[in-house]
């Protein structure tokens, strides 16, 4: 028989509870009985949904209070000294290395906290010392969590993140040297001490995710899964080793160390090519884990497909040696789609989120083991669905295609080289050297959320609401004045978030009204779905900005989100390919920066942040592939304007080594980019590659209230006159302002004008 399994289920709850207990707690507003009593619940209560959905393989440990990485620092005792000393209780002392920790004397900053492979994921880095030690915990939470779903009458398969994954994914601590995958051979007698406290406890196996086998691994890493000969034996649980987010083709020479374990998990919504390729690599009693249900996506599984897929594993193994699972964790996916009461019913039944998801990995396992007829209702509802989706006309627009089919080469080019361009550019808008600016936002402040609010209730009418912005405009404009800015915005009030602003102007798009998806900790985020073609029905952002330009005597930046990051931050669709997507996007904002040039908007700002995190997790043929369609889509949204008018990038992050061809290429001509937590020296790429265009490293951190000085200004200026050219430099914060308050941001920027005007009297 087939089996179905899940790899992991969201923890957050289908009203976010876990957020909502976490943050009360913090706040001292739960006692810590109380929440851990929350998170048993919530356990229980995901075990159940899968349980009466009927899935074969149901996980535990995939439940993490904050993140499952941490969950494994802590259960092998990486803890650094900085927090173990402090004397914390260990949920205390969890929630230290998560987020910090500033009470009661004792004051800890966060461990590193970084994007989990490709997603929107957020997770704590293990952060290792040169005399490194580890030590399973006392109560290990594995085995805790196994028998309390055994105690629930559920039997589980306890998720562990294998020891290769867990050091390749961490780092030296600060002042340590150490190379993580050296710390192997201290590391692995911990997992084979946990592994026989699983047996004991009565799991006979454990899912072991080994993500990092997608990554191009260095020797020493793919050396190190040798030590899975050693967590094999009559003691210890059967292993399936899990991967997902890529193909694990390129990394099949450590195959030979994976042969006595009892299965491979891997990713075939993602790379359902490698199939045959793994099929070849297995051992002759090893199963495959054939992960054919998207744990990353909203969307229905297609069943005639993924039972296509699991069949041809079947003819190679035997239907014992196939289970049918999710691609991944269904921690990317939003709770359930039950709760979504304003979602159109046409499109409400192209999705599908966890709780349907565990549902059509047991559809397909019973497809794969008793036939079509036995789900037929099942199977015909969903080619109807499938159907439906492709045939309809909110996913085809004929008149977006034919657009597309008329791109040409020439659109995606400014009509003269940036020589020229800037040359008019300077006549046109009078700028002077160093000019200053800011990234778009600014606070938002209570008042802002508080009438939004009450515009979305219906209590206050469109115009009430324009007025409003309109008064919130005109006072950052009298702002930046006094501030004396030489190139102003209009502060973004109207705006809620930059994907789903313009994903509510956009057709082709819908919102979820409860469709959260863990981003970081408690922080979930609602990202916008992407049904079908994109087009712009109006102009989305022409009236606050020309209406911001008119009462301004000083040039005014527009401001757009970039085609890449509407894509990443929404579900894009997964029945076209995501560079038809992009372009989609990115023909709709071309239309706006045209309309913006019309208006009297001369400075035109295109934020691409999550340009890098859509990179290919391998260097290599994919991920030039997605930097060419990526560029051109900025490049198609960005050139339809005059020389004389300014394209202005923006990025959160200042490592572009591995990619800087492609920031080279979008032919922005101001990039602003985040600098004053990293360093200078890495502006060094843009002297090296003799970068042309002008360039605008953020001189102050904006995540803290932290007001920086002019002299501490002036000297950040200094270092970036080490790398950078007088008359290439901008001088800007290093991101919007809209999480800051107003006093600490009109002392900051005030500062920062004030180092901008000093150095323009020095050049
Ligand atoms: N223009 C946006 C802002 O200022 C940019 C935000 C971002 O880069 N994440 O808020
Ligand atoms: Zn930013």
């Amino acid at each position: 028989m087939v089996q179905s399994s899940v790899l992991g289920f969201p923890r957050m709850g289908g009203n976010r509870e876990l957020k909502k207990a976490n943050e009360a707690y913090w706040a001292d507003k739960l006692s810590r009985e109380d929440l851990l009593a929350e998170n048993k619940r919530l356990r229980l209560a995901h075990w159940k949904i899968q349980k009466d959905a009927g899935v074969d393989i149901i996980p535990s440990n995939d439940f993490a209070s904050y993140d499952h990485v941490l969950d494994h620092i802590q259960l092998f005792n990486a803890i650094p000294e900085r927090y173990s000393s402090q004397g914390l209780e260990p949920i205390d002392e969890y929630f230290a290395m998560g987020r910090g920790h500033q009470k009661n004397g004792i004051d800890v900053p966060s461990l590193e906290m970084v994007k989990w492979f490709d997603s929107n994921y957020h997770y704590v880095k293990p952060t290792l010392q040169d005399n490194q030690t580890f030590k399973l915990a006392a109560d290990p939470k594995p085995v805790r969590e196994f028998i309390e779903a055994k105690e629930a009458g559920i039997i589980t398969r306890p998720v562990l993140l294998g020891p290769v994954s867990f050091l390749h994914l961490g780092k030296a601590d600060r002042g340590s040297t150490v190379d993580p995958i050296s710390l192997l051979d201290k590391l692995v007698p911990v997992y084979v001490e946990l592994l026989e406290k699983l047996k004991a406890a009565g799991a006979e196996t454990v899912q072991i995710d080994e993500p990092v086998l997608v990554y191009d691994l260095p020797t020493k890493a793919k050396a190190a899964f040798k030590a899975y000969e050693k967590l094999v034996g009559d003691k210890l649980p059967k292993l399936v080793l899990a991967t997902y987010f890529g193909d694990i083709v390129h990394n099949f020479d450590v195959f030979p160390s994976l042969q006595s374990l009892h299965g491979i998990h891997v990713d075939l919504v993602r790379n359902p090519e490698q199939l045959e390729a793994v099929l070849g690599q297995l051992g002759p009693k090893q199963t495959l884990s054939a992960g054919v249900v998207d744990g990353r996506n909203i969307w229905k599984t297609n069943f005639k497909r993924a039972i296509e897929v699991v069949e041809t594993a079947i003819q190679k193994l035997g239907q014992d040696r196939v289970i049918v699972a999710t691609s991944s964790s269904l921690l990317h996916t939003p709770h359930s789609l039950d709760s979504e009461k304003k979602l159109p019913a046409e499109v409400k039944d192209w999705f599908s989120f966890a709780v349907q998801k565990t549902s059509e990995v047991v559809v397909i396992a019973k497809a794969a083991t008793d036939g079509a007829a036995a789900v037929r209702e099942a199977l015909e509802a969903n080619a109807k669905s499938w159907q439906a989706r492709s045939s309809s006309e909110r996913t085809n627009n004929p008149h977006v295609k034919d657009r597309q089919s008329k791109v040409t080469a020439a659109q995606h080019e400014r009509q003269s080289a940036f020589p020229e361009r800037y040359a008019q550019q300077k006549t046109h808008l009078k700028l002077p050297l160093f000019p200053t600016t800011t990234i778009g936002s600014f606070p938002q402040t209570k008042e802002i959320r508080i009438q939004r609010n009450k515009f979305t209730k219906g209590e206050i009418t469109a115009e009430q609401y324009e007025k409003f912005i309109e008064k919130e405009i005109e006072e950052v404009i009298k702002i930046q004045d006094e501030l004396k800015l030489d190139v102003y915005v209009h502060g973004e009030p109207e705006r809620n978030d930059m994907v789903q602003y313009f994903g509510e102007r956009l057709d082709g798009y819908v919102f979820t009204t409860n469709g959260w998806v863990q981003s970081y900790g408690s922080r979930c985020v609602r990202p916008p779905i992407i049904v079908g073609d994109i087009s712009r029905p109006a102009p989305m952002t022409v009236k606050e900005s020309k209406y911001a330009a008119s009462i301004s005597s000083k040039p005014m930046k527009g401001m757009l989100t970039g085609p890449i990051t509407c894509l990443r931050w929404s579900f894009p669709r997964d029945d076209v390919h995501q560079s038809v997507q992009a372009q989609q996007l990115a023909l709709a904002l071309r239309d706006e920066v045209v309309d913006l040039e019309a208006a009297g908007i001369y400075v035109i700002q295109v934020d691409e942040p999550a340009l890098r995190e859509g990179l290919p997790l391998r260097a290599g043929t994919e991920r030039e592939k997605y930097l060419t369609w990526a560029v051109d889509s900025f490049k198609l949204s960005t050139a339809g304007v005059k020389d004389s008018t300014q394209i202005h990038s923006h990025f959160c992050y200042s490592e572009f080594q591995d990619f800087f061809h492609a920031i080279a290429a979008l032919d922005a001509d101001v990039l602003s980019i985040e600098n004053s937590k990293s360093d200078a020296k890495l502006l060094k790429v843009f002297v090296d590659k003799a970068y042309p265009r002008h360039i605008g490293p953020g001189v102050y951190d904006i995540h803290s209230p932290r007001i920086p000085s002019e002299s501490e200004i002036k000297d950040r200026i200094a270092e970036m006159l080490e790398y950078l050219k007088p008359d290439q430099l901008w001088v800007n914060p290093d991101c919007g302002l809209k999480t800051r308050q107003w006093t600490e941001t009109k002392a900051a920027l005030t500062n920062m004008v004030n180092a901008a005007i000093f150095y323009r009297e020095k050049y």
